[in-house]
């Protein structure tokens, strides 16, 4: 996309409603406006996070076997009477009439909805399991709406249910959204941590909490520090095949949210490895039996023509809430860094001489190339001062940053000494060489041994004309995960 054309509105000024990072950067970035407390509108930049997002839950709900539908935003009430939640919700949850006078809600969430659906259509024992999803928007009159779109009134959720014929099966339903969810976060670049959450008057443990760590998050969390750095994208999982090991894994280290702290226990733990941190929820996966499916009649027949009571359970993601709470996770004093993975763009070109045609001309040569790859790229060709592009371009925080000027175009290709003399002259070897390899030649080629932009004692330098500190810091990571070539552009 060219900038000039596009509609990213930044703004310079920290909005003064906004008391947390991801709120005041979501606003200047100009990703979201409020329309009303707790309700916004999603802009370009920021729908292309929000989908981006969507799609990796999407994929891993669909990998684990879950299949996507669509449930309304309005529910009748009745379906709500039925369950007996209608009068328990209280005022959290939005009523409506429509002109027949028929009372009418705006969802909060789906169990009622989702039990009708499978009551109506599954008879017998031999049509489970089944493990349902939408994506879809809910609204709650929160009390106190805040932190933009982490506490909103209305959010964009993920919820699945599952229908199991007994409670063997809906643990192993429950392990799935487990894993799922592991791999879901840890695909955005997020480090959360399941927690044991109350499970109410069900009892038992399957009930737990996804926390994202962040000094803003809402909650007090309690964990083994072990938890952080366990990797559950190294591991093959088969979703067939019992998965009770992982979720062993997982859970066999302490970690509990306030509510559910046990102080004694969380002392045992040796003082070094404890964790006390603040976290955002941005999933709650819950067993709850047969809640909804006894009064709500969801029943299918046994092998012996007995009725039996399916059991449930349901699996929520704060889809809109991870935008915030990735942010949270992943900016500095100048913006937003992105992981790779959700990244409204992967690559901002800096043109920074759109009047000049030589330079003009290389962008929209670069801009082709990456498009022609499928990589998407962000081509900032406004008439404006580097220095302005440089801090608009810092506070969207493009993984990658392209600056494409001049005194670039005159470096002969295939030079290293050129590039190196320059180096001298800017202070950063690698960063310098990198960018001169770009010229001309292949982009791609240059991108991707771009990854490390270090000095020799592996410690990064400053930049100046290549990438700049922050997105170099994001690609060593990359580089750390990945077996992607390196230096092919200089070889
Ligand atoms: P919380 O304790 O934060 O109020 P909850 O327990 O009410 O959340 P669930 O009903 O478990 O939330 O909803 C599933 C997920 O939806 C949560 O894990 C959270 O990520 C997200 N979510 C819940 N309420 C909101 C909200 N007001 N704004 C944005 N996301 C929300
Ligand atoms: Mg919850």
């Amino acid at each position: 996309m060219r900038l000039s054309q596009g509609f990213i509105p930044t703004i310079k000024e920290t909005p003064n409603e906004a008391q947390i990072a991801s709120h005041r950067l979501m606003l200047r970035a100009g990703m979201i406006r409020q329309s009303s407390a707790g309700i916004y509108c999603w802009l370009p930049l920021g729908l292309r996070v929000l989908k981006k997002i969507e799609a990796i839950v999407r994929e891993e709900q669909d990998r684990a076997g879950a299949q996507e539908i669509l449930m309304p935003t309005i529910q009748p009430a009745e379906l709500w009477r039925e369950s007996g939640r209608y009068e328990d919700y209280g005022k959290e949850m939005l009523r409506i009439r429509d002109r027949h006078d028929r009372e009418m809600l705006y969802g909060p969430t789906n169990e009622e909805q989702v039990t009708e659906i499978v009551r109506a259509s599954i008879k017998s024992y031999r049509d489970l399991p089944k493990l349902l999803y939408h994506i879809q928007w809910k609204f709650r009159d929160e009390v106190r709406p805040r932190f933009g779109v982490m506490r909103g009134r209305e959010f964009l959720m993920k919820d699945a249910y599952s229908f199991d014929l007994d409670f063997a099966g809906a643990r192993h339903s429950y392990n799935k959204m487990f894993v799922a969810y592991l791999r879901t976060f840890a695909r955005m670049g997020l480090k959360a941590i399941p927690m044991r959450a109350d499970t109410g008057p069900i009892g038992g443990d399957l009930s737990h909490e996804f926390i994202v760590l962040a000094d803003t998050g809402e909650s007090a969390v309690f964990c083994h520090k072990g938890l952080v750095d366990k990797d559950i994208l190294a591991r093959k999982i088969d979703y067939d095949a019992n998965l009770q090991s992982i979720v062993n894994e997982w859970t066999s280290l302490y970690a509990a949210t306030d509510e559910m702290h046990d102080k004694a226990a969380f002392e045992k733990i040796p003082e070094g490895e404890r964790l006390a941190a603040r976290g955002i929820e941005v999933g709650h996966i819950f067993y709850f039996g047969t809640k909804y499916s006894e009064p709500m009649k969801a029943v299918v027949a046994g092998p012996g023509g007995e009725q039996i009571t399916v059991e449930m359970g349901s699996y929520g993601i704060g889809v809109s809430r991870l935008v915030g709470g990735i942010i949270e996770a992943s900016h500095d004093e100048a913006g937003i860094v992105w992981p790779e993975s959700v990244a409204p763009f992967k690559v901002a070109i800096v043109n920074l001489k759109p009047d000049d045609g030589a330079v003009s001309g290389t962008c929209q040569k670069l801009y082709d190339a990456l498009a022609a790859k499928g990589i998407e790229a962000l081509h900032d060709d406004r008439d404006l001062r580097p220095g302005a592009k440089f801090a608009d371009m810092d506070l969207i925080g493009t993984p990658w940053q392209v600056k494409v000027w001049q005194a670039l175009l005159a470096i002969p290709q295939g030079k290293v000494s050129t590039y190196r003399a320059i180096a001298g002259r800017v202070g950063n070897d690698n960063a310098s060489r990198a960018v001169g390899t770009a010229v001309g030649r292949n982009p791609i080629s240059w991108l991707i041994p771009c990854h490390r932009v270090l000095g020799s004692d592996g410690s990064l330098h400053g930049y100046h004309w290549g990438l700049e500190r922050k997105r170099a810091m994001l690609a060593v990571e990359a580089a750390r995960q990945s077996e992607r070539p390196r230096t092919s552009a200089m070889a």
